[in-house]
């Protein structure tokens, strides 16, 4: 009889399983969700749109109407095509799926989103990542050695970049488009709140995709990603892709939201000015030192960061504790940037556990 330790994969035996930690009856600042709901009007709408939804039957496999829906309302290059993801983390495994001859690679820089790692170690690519400088910016020369040296049949650059929140720069990211020799996917989850797109270089560079995705727009319980690039990858990506993988439910309701994408724009427009007030209010903490973020979040260092975190546990306030997750990341906490109040409570808990 087999055992899970015979028959289970020697590395799913050694991952350890993604941690979502119970929020309940805690201020939830530790996952980049949007903290507003939809506006009242459109939930509404959305309610009478899913009621007349054809649950009994199968999706519609391609998602036309909602791809026509995300070409309206963003620059996709004309002569792109659009692949659709259960969340984008879907579509990285996708991804690293239809890449995993024997012996190839998958690369990043690091500290970054640890789905890259762990879908590298999922789908039996081999994972190789350089070290961001001290300043989280991109170390090009060091990007530019790895991929001569281990020649990645995929590089992942998300930028802004989770969990440290800063942008890379579009030339450094421009350079790197020209020296991979596999493909690079810019990872762009945070794009909302930043002042920079990649989404045409999708269209410019011959072995660049995008990625994007709603859940940090305000839409994370959908699910809901999508890739941008030729047609002629796309296309072997789509291969490997269950037939459904994208419900009815979340086509019907990103198909109408996209209609109406200035009010999730505008919910985004005011996270970035709650992160502005929250930058200042929190750089003023005794010992705090805040580093500066084009997405929904902020990363801040702060001695003994580990107590810190139970400290806010204990004063009702989840954040992320990723001090542990990189040594570029010593004595580092992530906080999601949430409603005035939430922010307000936040401030508050954190005060009182840094003046025990
Ligand atoms: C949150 C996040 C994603 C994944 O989002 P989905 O919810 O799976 O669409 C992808 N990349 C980065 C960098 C993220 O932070």
């Amino acid at each position: 009889m087999a055992t899970v330790q015979t028959l289970i994969r020697e590395e799913v035996l050694a991952l350890s399983a993604y941690q979502v930690p119970d929020a309940r009856g805690l201020v939830k600042l530790d996952a980049m969700e949007n903290p507003y709901p939809l506006p009242a009007a459109l939930a509404e709408e959305l309610g009478h749109l899913l009621a007349r939804a054809p649950v009994n039957r199968y999706p519609d496999a391609d998602a036309k109407a909602l791809k026509a829906a995300i070409r309206r309302a963003l620059p996709v290059p004309g002569d792109c095509d659009i692949l659709l993801g259960n969340g984008s983390d879907e579509i990285i495994q996708l991804l690293a799926l239809a890449v995993a001859k024997p012996g190839a690679v998958l690369a990043s820089v690091e500290p970054t989103f640890v789905m890259f790692r762990m879908i590298a170690t999922f789908t039996g690519l081999r994972h190789v990542a350089c070290s961001l400088r001290s300043d989280f910016t991109l170390d090009v020369e060091a990007v530019l050695a790895l991929l001569e040296r281990e020649r990645p049949a995929l590089l992942f650059l998300a930028t802004p970049n989770n969990p440290t929140g800063n942008a890379f720069a579009r030339a450094d990211i421009e350079r790197i488009a020209r020296a991979v020799p596999g493909l690079l996917v810019i990872d762009e989850a945070y794009y909302a709140f930043g002042d920079t797109s990649h989404l045409d270089l999708a269209g410019l560079a011959p072995n660049v995709l995008v990625m994007r995705t709603f859940s940090k727009l305000g839409l994370a319980g959908l699910r809901l990603g999508f890739l941008v690039g030729p047609k002629h990858w796309l296309e072997q990506v789509d291969k490997l892709r269950l037939p459904y993988n994208v419900n009815v439910l979340t086509q019907r309701c990103a198909t109408r939201l996209l209609e109406s994408y200035d009010q999730l724009a505008a919910q985004a427009e005011a996270i970035r000015v709650e992160r502005g007030e929250l930058e200042r209010e929190l750089a003023e903490v005794r010992g705090v030192e805040v580093f500066a973020s084009e997405a929904n979040f902020l990363l801040f260092r702060i001695a003994g960061a580990a107590a810190v975190f139970d400290g806010l546990v204990a004063r009702g306030v989840l954040i992320k504790n990723v001090s542990r997750a990189h040594s570029l990341l010593a004595d580092c906490l992530r906080v999601t940037v949430g409603t005035r109040a939430e922010n307000t409570r936040f401030l508050a808990a954190l005060r009182e556990t840094v003046a025990v």
